[in-house]
């Protein structure tokens, strides 16, 4: 196991075939989707990845990378610190073409010759993960749907709205006593 110091490039079917895992802090800074996301791309991804071989001889990586990312609230435009955990299962493939033979568990990670870059996983990885709304946990932030907020409803189309069914069950109900 190396832990602490990740280093940059990987040759991870080489470290599938050693069983090593991979486990230490990356910076934020250095993703660079993700830091397009960010109000302040402060703090470390705290990364913890295992590469073994699969019994059908795949190369597999598997793990979580942990962060908290800082962007901005929808709702009310402050910045807003947000934990995104990231549960990684990605085969390594020398090609889209045997991406696609991969059973369906697996995703395919392309990795055309002997190195990935860390940070190149690591971004592809967390970006997916990232809240599409990012907003504050608290209720006046979360992201609401106008129309189940009984206020914005325009009086003029209630009456065109088709019977409550429970309401018709109820008069059903009072016309057989
Ligand atoms: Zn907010």
């Amino acid at each position: 196991m190396l832990e602490g110091h990740l280093p940059k490039t990987i040759d991870p079917r080489k470290l599938a075939k050693q069983h090593v895992s991979l486990k230490g802090g990356w910076p934020v800074a250095d993703l660079e989707q993700v830091a397009n996301y960010l109000t302040n791309p402060e703090g470390e991804v705290e990364v913890d990845l295992a590469f073994t071989q699969d019994a059908e001889g795949h190369f597999v990586i598997s793990g979580q990378l942990v962060a908290q990312v800082q962007m901005t609230c929808q709702r009310c435009l402050e910045p807003v610190t947000l934990g995104v955990t990231v549960e990684v299962l990605l085969a390594v493939v020398w090609s889209d073409e045997s991406g696609k033979q991969l059973p369906d568990y697996l995703d395919p990670i392309v990795v055309a010759d002997e190195h990935l870059s860390l940070a190149r996983l690591i971004d592809e990885e967390l970006i997916l993960n990232l809240p599409i709304v990012p907003a504050h946990e608290d209720p006046i932030c979360q992201p609401q749907m106008e129309w189940l907020d009984p206020d914005a409803v325009d009086d003029s189309t209630i009456s065109e709205q088709p019977k409550n069914p429970f309401a018709v069950l109820a008069s059903l109900k009072k016309s057989k006593t």
